[in-house]
């Protein structure tokens, strides 16, 4: 079992995205024990998987670095990857946690000198690229991934590719004999930053996500401008691998919908507003690259309005107010076809295209409900701030789709709730 030390002091935070971290490194930094709990083999989250952050257009990089480097220097916070709570019981003050932890197969030795992969030749899809690339079965998970440990998949473990891993390995990191754990913790409270997955685009039959291979997810779209990701950050159609010059990105796609998810994912329209922005940095100003965005309408709040008046000045960028009604596909090209009517003139449309993307839904990543049915969620599962939850506190996107800026402030409050909760622990063990 691996050692964790956990008392009804204990601060567990669950999920080590961009909230997870914050709220870990806030409460540690007052002091406090903690563990953090990510089920991936590293942590960053979702963020970590964007090309560029709206509005400042910089890479996500460097908030990973800082917080990495808060992470590396602090004993106070016990890291568990490749985790994941299997139960909750217990109150305020005082619960237990039932945590269940996949075989690395890799040691804290590893000095992710790659030497494994390059001995194995065996591929799985990458998850870190939403499975549109391979990766080798012996991998780090991305460049910047912390810990910097690699990981076995468990399909070359007892294959002959396996033991050329472990043979290739100078340091004794490679452990093929590693099992699954099951290790139970106490904590007084527990921050739940599990953050958001995307919807599922398949669901939307009329955009036609699982037939055109030129319908792609905006997520997706991400990983795409990525010089690290599946098209080596070029703006290439799935298809034919030909230039992606116009593209349509469509709004709501899974969200406001009764049919799909009912609540505004908030981040979808800063994101496409960003994406266009791709376009020109791709191809230059002077190219025909052009974009074009339906929409039901844009929500950009406060300091992110200028971001959006910037990008209405691009002549580049067309905005068309509807709710596009299908894709079809011309075989021959592969160009997927918009149909719809644009509101504002009342005129049906059959626009033509080289690629769309679909601003998807953001969507809670965890049903909550089914884990303990005593938190208090809203009606698409997000967490809500209720005394009745105990010290059992939401952080980040688990409790709304929200940019970086507010999920961090999120999981900064939900830290200083937890923080209290175990300082009136203290109080009463001491008194
Ligand atoms: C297309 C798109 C582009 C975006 N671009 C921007 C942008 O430019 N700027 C911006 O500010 N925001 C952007 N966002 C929003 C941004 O992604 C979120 O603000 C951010 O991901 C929130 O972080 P989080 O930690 O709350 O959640 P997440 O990033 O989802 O992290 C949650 C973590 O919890 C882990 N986890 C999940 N379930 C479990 C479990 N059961 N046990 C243990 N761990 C678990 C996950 O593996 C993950 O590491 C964008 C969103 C989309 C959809």
């Amino acid at each position: 079992m691996a050692e964790v030390v956990a008392t009804n002091e204990t601060i567990v935070v669950v999920g080590g995205g961009i909230s997870g971290m914050t709220a870990a490194l806030e409460a540690a930094e007052c002091g406090k024990d903690v563990v953090l709990i990510e089920k991936n083999p590293s942590l960053g989250g979702r963020v970590a998987q964007l090309y560029k952050y709206f509005p400042k257009l910089c890479r996500p990089t460097c908030g990973q670095e800082i917080n990495q480097r808060r992470l590396k220097v602090n004993p106070r916070i016990k890291v568990l990857t490749m985790a994941e709570v299997e139960a909750v019981s217990g109150q305020a003050g005082d619960y237990s946690i039932t945590v269940n932890q996949s075989p690395r197969f890799v040691n804290e030795k590893c000095t992710a000198c790659g030497a494994c992969s390059s001995a194995v030749t065996s591929e799985i899809a990458n998850p870190f690229d939403y499975n549109l690339s391979k990766t080798k079965a012996a991998y780090l998970p991305f460049d910047m991934a912390y810990p910097q440990q690699y990981v076995i998949d468990p399909s070359i473990v007892g294959t002959e590719e396996g033991e050329k891993a472990k043979a290739a390995c100078s340091v004794g990191a490679i452990d093929l004999e590693m099992e699954a754990e099951t290790i139970n913790l106490k904590a007084g409270a527990i921050i739940w930053a599990t953050g958001w997955k995307p919807y599922d685009a398949g669901n939307i039959q009329p955009y036609g996500y699982d037939r055109f291979l030129n319908v792609v997810t905006s997520v997706e779209f991400e990983r795409m401008m990525d010089p690290k990701g599946p098209t080596a950050g070029k703006l290439v159609r799935p298809s034919d691998g030909a230039e992606a010059k116009s593209i349509a990105f469509i709004q709501c796609a899974g969200s406001r919908d009764r049919n799909h998810l009912t609540h505004c994912s908030r981040i979808c329209c800063m994101a496409t507003l960003k994406q266009t922005t791709y376009l020109t940095e791709q191809f230059g100003e002077q190219s025909e690259a052009e974009a074009t965005i339906y929409y039901i309408d844009i929500r950009a709040i406060d300091r992110f309005e200028e971001f959006y008046n910037r990008v209405q000045e691009d002549e580049k960028v067309s905005f068309v107010k509807s709710k596009v009604a299908y894709i079809a596909e011309d075989k021959a090209s592969g160009n997927p076809i918009l149909h719809g009517v644009d509101t504002e003139g009342y005129n049906r449309y059959a626009a033509e295209h080289d690629l769309v993307v679909l601003a998807i839904g953001m969507e809670p990543s965890v049903d909550i409900n089914a884990l303990t049915s005593e938190i208090s969620t809203d009606a698409s599962g997000f967490i809500q701030l209720d005394e009745e939850n105990g010290a059992f506190f939401g952080a980040g996107c688990s409790t709304n789709p929200l940019d970086v800026n507010r999920a961090v402030q999120s999981a900064t409050a939900a830290a200083l709730r937890a923080i209290q909760v175990v300082n009136q622990i203290s109080r009463a063990e001491a008194a």
